[in-house]
């Protein structure tokens, strides 16, 4: 079975606002803008496009190049670069009256440079149309080139996001494509960044829980994220999107994901986002704020 059991009420969702959801599908389409809210089927898109007014933006296109078993997003070969999407993408932040905005990619290990100056010129456009706008990135890993990661952070980034997305024990299964060690510098680099250069810069990451791993596991990832200097984590309750994705180990309960998030506190994180409902880029903006 996909599911251990219906789904628990904690998980149930909340008040949709379908005028202003419709309002912003009409100017994603409109602009040719994929979203992560659509592509992962997130439980948070009325909260956050109805009432919040964020959206989490993908760019380079709706077809990646690994293979997470979690993942929604469309595999196999990625279509041309298309220039013209940073502008699009800002236009579209501008147009929306978004005080925060969240970039991520789809991975492109096809292209030289996997994207970097493609989120690079995003958030100069951004910074153009909307100055007063935070930008929070949620990078991939770049295959662990830290000119990548440069490109990116010389953009001036409010936030640097790249999620570890399990433990290091179901990588395999999870992330075949990836390495928790590299991700974990990929952290850490970022971290360097801000401690020599931006001390405004947030360094996050995150992880989805009920996937086989132990609250042990969890724990000591956390602790990995401190040694690399991580400001903000994450922690939400995985959900697959269909009975061909992963299967889920459990529900995860309220108390547990609290237990997190205190733990999380006491180890030095500056801000701990642990629920069943919370996603990456769930409340980026007070991650923003402090
Ligand atoms: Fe979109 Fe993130 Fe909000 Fe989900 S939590 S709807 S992906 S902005
Ligand atoms: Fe999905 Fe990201 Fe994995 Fe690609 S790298 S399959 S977009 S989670």
């Amino acid at each position: 079975p996909v599911l251990p059991g219906p789904r628990p009420d904690w998980l149930k969702i909340k008040v949709p606002a379908p005028e202003v959801v419709a309002e912003v599908e009409a100017l994603v389409r409109s602009n040719r803008l994929v979203t992560v809210c659509e592509e992962a089927r997130c439980p948070n898109l009325h909260e956050c496009w109805g009432i919040h007014r964020t959206a989490t933006f993908m760019l380079l296109g709706d077809v990646c190049t690994r293979h997470c078993g979690f993942c929604n997003v469309g595999k196999g070969r990625p279509g041309e670069v298309d220039p013209g999407e940073p502008q699009r993408v800002a236009e579209a932040v501008a147009s929306l009256g978004l005080a925060f905005a969240v970039v991520t990619s789809v991975n492109r290990d096809d292209l030289p440079d996997g994207g970097a100056a493609h989120f690079a010129a995003t958030i100069r456009w951004i910074r153009t149309l909307v100055p007063a706008c935070g930008v929070e990135v949620l990078i991939p890993d770049f295959s662990g080139s830290e000119a990548c990661l440069a490109t990116v952070l010389e953009a001036a980034p409010q936030v640097l996001n790249h999620n570890v997305e399990t433990v290091e024990r179901l990588y395999k299964r999870v992330r075949p494509d990836a390495d928790y060690g590299q991700s974990l510098r990929v952290l850490a680099g970022a971290a360097r960044h801000r401690d020599a250069a931006a001390p405004d810069l947030r360094v996050k990451s995150g992880i989805m829980v009920g996937l086989g791993e132990t609250p042990e596991e969890v724990l000591e990832l956390m602790g990995h994220w401190r040694a690399a200097s991580v400001d903000i984590a994450t922690l939400g309750q995985y959900l697959p999107p269909s009975a061909l994705h992963l299967p889920l180990e459990r529900y995860v309960e309220p108390a547990e994901f609290e237990m997190y998030r205190r733990k999380g506190l006491e180890m030095g994180f500056q801000r701990v986002e642990s629920g069943p409902l919370v996603r990456s880029s769930y409340h980026a903006q007070d991650s923003y704020q402090g």
